[in-house]
């Protein structure tokens, strides 16, 4: 069975302690919040996922959706519990109080979204991908277009849902064709064939807000001729309620590997109206305000079911007995020990427990730049803020979504045999979360994001913030803590040292040759989010050994302290294979001949 409890403990610890000296400043918007009114609200996300979505996400998985005369229908209990999502205004938590939102900081919001992802990956798809909407929404469409639609969004009665993806077009969106129409009234024809388009429909909510991606006629070729249009399923009426039918028809569901209980739908726009966001042609730079958004809520997926799995994993590991341990039983009265005293069930126990910790406090870290990025008002910080946040947006990304992944898989191993088939749920997670390395941007895709545009813009700005804070934390560091600290500051000194001479190393080769480049992106990728991780766990390791010092009997400070020692001395080495794969080059990537494969 599938077991999951909030790991508030955790989420307090990076909420109020591990960024407590606010790295970006703290936003007069939030002035009025109280850290307890942050933990009241975790508390209340905590217990809507454990008692509303949880028992939902096993059944919804084998139940999954259906298409019945052109209606999309979820399993039984999500309408009911979407019900209860949007009446508990979980939908509009971060949103401006202008359309009906609670303007509370993404910091607690990506919390509460990790603890909905953990309970139920598929539910979690139809309030993230309306957040992203709302959030290119409030950036680039018109007031009126605003002022009809974002009420609606943020409160929860309507969806939001993007549609890019066409059969012939994945990665290269400069091969879209669905084509937009201008008419006289200033709305615009929207007719084509969209595919693999998550909540483009369902029976949770009244009305589906597309916003989607067509060209204009005599668009230039590629991706400099593409414009986004919002176009609901059925058409406000002037009183705001849903109208007509809009000629949005879903043809079909997609069969998937995982996440069943989420639609995937292949989608027909037939002269549906649509309005202009953002400029004619410059679709792109519009749509990549929700694809920003969702890539930050994707990465959360990819945590949140690394901390399911390892939930999981561990009640498993404490009660299935197989063995004794290697220094002599440990339960001498049962017939066999508990298989956590294995040094290799820990160390995969271990290593998914440091996965979860280390993306949650990365994330914490990115989502405090985000709230910067939107409120403060010094410009000075929004700037660096925005760039800390373009830097991280494909590591969080791929990072979190590889080792959510390999966290799941690592469940099934601890299961054994008994992980590989459906009866204790730990197969579904595999299966959920393997599409979150591919959507919204493969990985791949990510990767050569970072070292294409984020790590070149502005002779490496965007790296500035992440180096300095690396280089910051080192110095204080220096001569600082016990034997073991000591260790693991050098540790981290020699991968940031590394992490500083591949930098260069790629910019120099990949100006002279953009494969070379591409042939160290995923590495490097990986490289940086590890370094990323090792400095949020020595700071978490100096906070406890300080609360510990000063006479805490907290025992989450030991077990920081255990989880942090077992990062740095089992994780972080990866950076420094990091290191070498990329000095090798592209050389033995390229070397076979396609002919030869
Ligand atoms: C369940 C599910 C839900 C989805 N939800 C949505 C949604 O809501 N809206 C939406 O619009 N789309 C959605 N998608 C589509 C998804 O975003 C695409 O599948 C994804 O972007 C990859 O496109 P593709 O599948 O065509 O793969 P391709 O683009 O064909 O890529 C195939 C492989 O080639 C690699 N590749 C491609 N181009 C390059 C390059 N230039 N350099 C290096 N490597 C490259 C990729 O990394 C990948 O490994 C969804 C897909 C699925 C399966």
């Amino acid at each position: 069975m599938q077991v999951y409890k909030a790991p508030l403990r955790d989420m307090r610890f990076v909420l109020h302690e591990l960024f407590a000296e606010k790295p970006f400043g703290e936003p007069e918007a939030f002035a009025e919040f109280t850290p307890d009114l942050y933990d009241a609200v975790l508390e209340q996300a905590a217990r809507v996922a454990e008692e509303v979505l949880l028992p939902l996400n096993a059944s919804g998985d084998a139940e999954g959706c259906r298409l019945e005369n052109g209606m999309v229908r979820t399993p039984a209990g999500f309408k009911e519990a979407y019900a209860q999502f949007r009446d508990g205004g979980w939908s509009g938590l971060t949103a401006d109080a202008e359309w009906g939102g609670q303007g509370l900081p993404e910091r607690v919001n990506k919390l509460v979204e990790e603890m909905t992802c953990s309970a139920n990956l598929s539910f979690s798809l139809y309030p993230g991908l309306t957040h992203g909407a709302t959030t290119a929404i409030e950036g680039h469409a018109s007031d009126e277009l605003k002022q009809t639609y974002l009420p609606k969004m943020v409160s929860g009665e309507w969806s939001g849902a993007m549609c890019l993806t066409e059969a012939h077009c994945g990665t290269d969106l400069g091969l879209l064709r669905t084509r937009a129409e201008p008419q006289p009234d200033g709305s615009y024809r929207i007719t084509g064939s969209k595919i693999f388009i998550s909540a483009g429909d369902h029976d949770l909510t009244e009305n589906v807000v597309h916003l989607v991606l067509a060209r204009l006629p005599e668009a230039p070729p590629g991706v400099r001729g593409i414009s986004l249009f919002l176009t609901p399923k059925r058409l406000p009426k002037a009183d705001g309620s849903p109208g007509p039918a809009n000629g949005v028809v879903a043809v079909g569901l997609e069969h998937k590997m995982g996440l069943k209980a989420s639609a995937t739908c292949q989608l027909e726009f037939n002269d549906s109206t649509g309005w202009l966001v953002g400029e004619p042609n410059r679709g792109l730079a519009a749509m990549f305000t929700m694809m920003n958004a969702e890539r930050l809520g994707v990465g959360v997926q990819g945590l949140g079911v690394a901390e399911a799995a390892y939930q999981s994993a561990v009640a498993y590991a404490r009660d299935r007995l197989q063995g004794r341990a290697l220094s002599g039983a440990k339960r001498p009265d049962l017939a066999a020990d508990p298989i956590i005293v294995h040094p290799d069930v820990r160390r995969m126990l271990m290593t998914m427990r440091v996965y979860s910790e280390g993306c949650r406090a990365l994330g914490q870290w990115t989502s405090q730049a985000l709230d910067a990025e939107k409120h403060s008002a010094d410009p000075e910080i929004k700037a660096r803020a925005g760039d800390f946040v373009a830097l991280m947006t494909p590591v969080v990304k791929a990072l979190f979504t590889d080792l959510g992944s390999e966290a799941a898989n690592l469940a099934v191993q601890v299961y054994g045999g008994h992980g590989y088939i459906r009866e204790h749920g730990v197969e579904q997670y595999v299966r959920d979360v393997r599409i979150t390395q591919i959507y919204e941007g493969t990985n791949g895709v990510q990767a050569l994001d970072l070292v294409g545009r984020k790590m070149p813009a502005h002779m490496g700005r965007a790296l500035r913030p992440f180096f300095h804070s690396v280089s910051a934390l080192l110095e204080r560091m220096a001569g600082q803590g016990d034997k073991a600290v000591a260790a693991w500051t050098s540790g981290l000194q020699q991968a940031f040292g590394a992490l500083q001479l591949t930098t260069a190393t790629i910019a120099q080769r990949g100006i002279k040759d953009p494969e070379e480049a591409g042939a160290a992106a995923t590495d490097y990728l990986r490289m940086l989010g590890l370094i990323g991780m090792g400095y949020t766990f020595l700071k978490a390791a100096e906070i406890a050994q300080a609360r510990l010092a000063e006479g805490s009997d907290d025992p989450f400070y030991k077990a920081k302290l255990a989880t942090a020692g077992f990062f740095f001395d089992r994780i972080l080495p990866q950076a420094t294979t990091g290191y070498l794969v990329i000095q090798s080059g592209k050389r033995s990537l390229m070397a076979l001949d396609e002919a030869l494969f």
